[in-house]
């Protein structure tokens, strides 16, 4: 079996065409002649609820709707709750439902959470369900020589979503969907009117056909993503990008230890990869104020020019939010931070 692959303007069209694959390949009758309103039983689609918008977007796109996606629970460390899922997929099929695709997270938006991607893969096996992977970002920590573990089973996936404009330190815009089945991934988008017949080359090519990219996506005039990965790759390599990536979860590591050691900040779960979620706290104010107070943290480091955080929203609470995806940061640049925040949180009234 040979994969494919296809850079594309980001992980949500990356999203959009793995799901897409997905669906017809899973969907067990010629789902591009017949479309989704022949379908024989009504597909469902699993995710956590931490997935990203991109998802709800590319089902409600394909047809699905959004009710056919099945937002799973997580637990305390913002993973998929594997026995939820189970026992969703059990109803859903008891009801006469077809579960046709498993979505795992290699580092989520908010928490840069990775699923348990070795149990997911289990479970798509043994559901027969299509097992896709958004890694937007987290992806990348596969190339980071210590961490790999840290997404094992990614490799396990039909189909992985990924972007290289968010830790990979590429300018916008590019990501890349990987589908392990090329066949599979053409039968989704290969069409050839007149006007694209191609086999037909003149280029000493004769009786070679090359493959075309809008046999692998819903694209044809495409701009030109690949030149600048692969000028950075082949002038950087690998390897370096690996170090860069490793210095990103090291420093978010770093940045953990310097929060859970000010009595100023509460951390609001373990660090898993290159993202820290944390707030400033003050004895005597009830979450409403904290809120409020961690809001105008942010913008007041953003306004002074000081640091670029953002803020999430976990169990309902607003949290200071770092996203570690510079291969410029310095240590130092954390110390400040944390000082900072403190300084900025002392002076709120
Ligand atoms: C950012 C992100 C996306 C969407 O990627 P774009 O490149 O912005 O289209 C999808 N999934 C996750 C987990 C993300 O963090």
């Amino acid at each position: 079996m040979t994969a494919s692959g296809l850079l594309t303007s980001g992980c949500s069209a990356s999203n959009l065409i793995g799901l897409a694959v997905a669906r017809n390949t899973m969907a067990g009758f010629d789902l591009r002649k017949e479309g989704m309103q022949n379908a024989p039983r009504k597909m469902t689609v699993y995710c956590s609820d931490e997935a990203h918008s991109s998802i709800q977007k590319a089902v409600e796109l394909l047809g699905f709707g959004n009710d056919a996606l099945r937002r799973i629970s997580v637990d305390k460390a913002m993973q998929i709750d594997l026995a939820a899922l189970e026992s969703a997929i059990k109803k859903d099929r008891e009801g006469g439902f077809h579960p046709v695709c498993i979505v795992g997270g290699a580092g989520t938006t908010n928490t840069a959470a990775v699923d348990d991607l070795n149990a997911l893969a289990d479970i798509s096996a043994k559901e027969r369900c299509w097992f896709h992977v958004d890694g937007a970002c987290g992806a990348w920590a596969a190339i980071a020589p210590e961490y790999r573990h840290l997404v094992a089973g990614m490799e396990r996936a039909d189909s992985l979503a990924f972007d290289l404009h968010k830790w990979m330190y590429l300018q916008y815009p590019i990501g890349c969907i990987l589908i392990r089945d090329a066949d599979h991934h053409r039968q989704a988008f290969s069409l050839t009117p007149t006007y694209l017949a191609h086999g037909e080359g003149n280029w000493g090519l004769t009786g070679v056909d090359v493959p075309w990219l809008a046999d692998y996506g819903f694209e044809l005039s495409r701009g030109f993503h690949a030149l600048k990965a692969w000028m950075t790759i082949k002038e950087q390599g690998t390897a370096k990008y690996g170090r860069l990536i490793q210095q990103n979860i090291d420093q978010a590591r770093y940045l953990e230890g310097l929060v859970e050691t000010a009595p100023e900040l509460q951390l609001a779960l373990p660090v898993s990869l290159n993202i820290v979620n944390f707030r400033y706290i003050r004895p005597g104010l009830n979450d409403d104020r904290l809120d409020h107070l961690n809001k105008q943290i942010e913008l007041e480091l953003q306004e002074e020019g000081i640091a670029v955080p953002s803020t999430v929203t976990l169990w309902g609470r607003k949290y200071l939010h770092v996203a570690i995806s510079n291969h410029r940061s310095r240590k130092e640049d954390f110390d400040l931070l944390i000082r900072e925040v403190i300084r900025v949180g002392k002076a709120q009234a």
